[in-house]
């Protein structure tokens, strides 16, 4: 068979060559040694998730550990799951975590000399390739229809053996050119296919960088490298452009692991170097004590616009994630608190591969840790910014009361123990919403052993004595005298010791107090907030409980 010739019928218009990409178009990266090039691929499906951007914080530190590449690139190839504005989604959901891409695709056009970044902009860079596997010998055209294949399947279903496009299966596998001609002549529709060389007893080794060395099945089938539309299958893509792009690690979801054969045949079919393959485990969570992958359909969680409506501070995110990217984070950071998280030395090879186990709570705790040590300025310019995005009927409060927000933020942060009040902009806004007289509700109850008449006999008397100039020692001590001259203990001890001699005791009454300010039972120091809310509110509000 005259491949040549056969290679110059299926791509007539393909005048470029391999060599031209690797020579002229994407010489190899002048970097530093041992700089490392990572690409962050996703497909512009519509959902854009927590497994993303897990894998794009692993591509971020080695490239950026290394002084080395990290790259956007848009994997468009299947029109079939294309979703309309996905592709400026997924740009801002990587910008709204704070990851710097440094080439790739970006929202006004591409940055870098390694474009297209959009596969879809690729053709004829992967047609080329193509191309030369057919003149090679290694890639041919198959004209089986939907129909056929499913023929062939059958037949080999009942005799037993495994299905698929290979070996005397492969039907277009050693057509003459003849009859290629024909079929090309009567606009039969055709797929290029890869010749294969594996058999299925073979096995190879491979090394991935956080599972080890592994032992896999050779790939035997014939797989599709481009499809009736001329448009790449994502084996293919995902070969041609990491080697053109000069990618050095590739980190990918778990998933591509059983087709790892595949890119391992075509990698060395086309005699080139591998990349240094990352396959990240599973994001799992406890589900009923019962430990599972994180699913679409049961959990909300698993999208990153869940983070993004909640108002988490990238931070926090960055900083929770790392926690379950490396098994030796959380021990670094309690030895350097206030170190740079950039500083910890991020490594391959402590990730899990046994399934990474993802915790809200924990995200939660690590989010109050992070906010704490942000200057409560910046703190409010994200809340803005977010509620710009996710709430825009709270702007104008925040902007018209802006001073009082800072006041509210910062109460008892100063301390030695300060307080961890904050975690994802939404609950900072209900954190600090009773300020704003058309979100103050009164959530909570009073206490048990005081009736709604007793509660306002001792508002009425706090109101009486209110003096909005005392300060916060005299503030109390006029607590104390309520409570004492209506028959509660001064001090939580007293009503310890002889409960039966007290209604209750001067908490009792704080708690009474608290609620008609704030609407809550616990709720940062009461005098601090009164002095922010001013004398009017503060009055208006115990009045209306009276
Ligand atoms: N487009 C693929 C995906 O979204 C990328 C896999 C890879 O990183 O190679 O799953």
């Amino acid at each position: 068979m005259d491949y040549k010739k056969l290679a110059d019928i299926l791509f007539p218009d393909i005048t470029k060559s391999i060599s031209y990409y690797e020579e002229t178009a994407f010489p190899k990266r002048d970097l530093s040694e041992g700089a490392k090039v990572t690409r962050l691929a996703p497909s512009p499906t519509g959902f854009i998730h927590l497994g993303n951007l897990y894998g794009a914080f692993v591509d971020e530190r080695l490239a950026h550990q290394s002084k080395g590449v990290f790259m956007l690139r848009i994997e468009d190839t299947d029109d079939k799951r294309k979703v309309e504005g996905a592709i400026k989604a997924i740009i801002s959901s990587l910008e709204y975590f704070d990851l710097k891409f440094d080439e790739g695709a970006s929202i006004d056009g591409a940055v870098g000399n390694y474009g297209p970044y959009f596969q879809s902009n690729r053709g004829e860079i992967y047609q080329t390739v193509a191309k030369y596997l057919v003149e090679v010998g290694r890639a041919y055209p198959c004209f089986c229809t939907e129909e056929e294949l499913g023929e062939i399947r059958e037949r080999q279903v009942s005799v037993n053996v495994n299905t698929g496009y290979y070996g005397k299966w492969a039907r277009d596998r050693e057509l003459s050119l003849e009859d290629i001609e024909k079929h090309l002549k009567n606009n039969i529709s055709f797929v290029i296919r890869l010749k294969s060389r594996g058999n299925q007893e073979d096995t190879f080794e491979i090394s991935d960088a956080i599972r080890g060395c592994l032992s896999l099945p050779a790939n035997y089938q014939d797989v599709v490298i481009l499809k009736a539309n001329g448009i790449p299958t994502y084996h293919f893509a995902h070969v041609v452009d990491d080697h053109l792009m000069r990618i050095t690690h590739v980190v990918r979801g778990e998933e591509w692991l059983s087709t790892l054969p595949i890119h391992f045949e075509l990698f060395r079919t086309l005699g080139w170097e591998l990349p240094v393959y990352c396959h990240t485990a599973h994001l799992m969570k406890i589900d009923n004590g019962v430990k599972r992958k994180l699913s679409k359909r049961k959990d909300p969680e698993l999208g990153l616009e869940y983070y993004m409506k909640l108002g988490y501070h990238p931070e926090a995110v960055r900083e929770y994630l790392l926690t379950i990217l490396n098994s030796n984070f959380e021990e670094w950071r309690n030895e350097s608190p206030d170190s740079d998280i950039d500083n910890f030395q991020f490594t391959l090879n402590k990730m899990s591969n046994s399934g990474a186990l993802f915790d809200l709570n924990k995200l939660n705790d690590i989010s109050q840790n992070v906010l704490v040590k942000i200057p409560v300025k910046e703190i409010y310019d994200f809340l803005l910014r977010w509620a710009k995005d996710y709430k825009r009927e709270i702007v104008d409060s925040l902007i018209d009361y802006k001073d009082a927000v800072l006041k509210m933020l910062s109460i008892g942060r100063d301390s030695d123990k300060p307080r961890k009040d904050l975690i994802y902009c939404q609950q900072i806004f209900e954190h600090i919403s009773y300020f704003f007289d058309d979100y103050f509700k009164v959530v909570d109850k009073y206490p048990e052993n005081i009736e709604d008449a007793e509660a306002r006999k001792l508002l009425k008397a706090y109101l009486e004595t209110y003096n909005h100039g005392d300060d916060q020692s005299q503030w109390f001590d006029k607590i104390r005298v309520i409570a004492t001259e209506n028959g509660y203990a001064a001090k939580p001890k007293e009503f310890k010791k002889n409960p039966q001699m007290y209604k209750g005791h001067v908490g009792d009454v704080s708690v009474v107090i608290r609620i008609a300010i704030v609407g809550r039972s616990s709720s940062p120091d009461i005098w601090e907030l009164q002095q922010i809310m001013g004398e009017k509110k503060v009055r208006e509000r115990v009045q209306s409980l009276i």
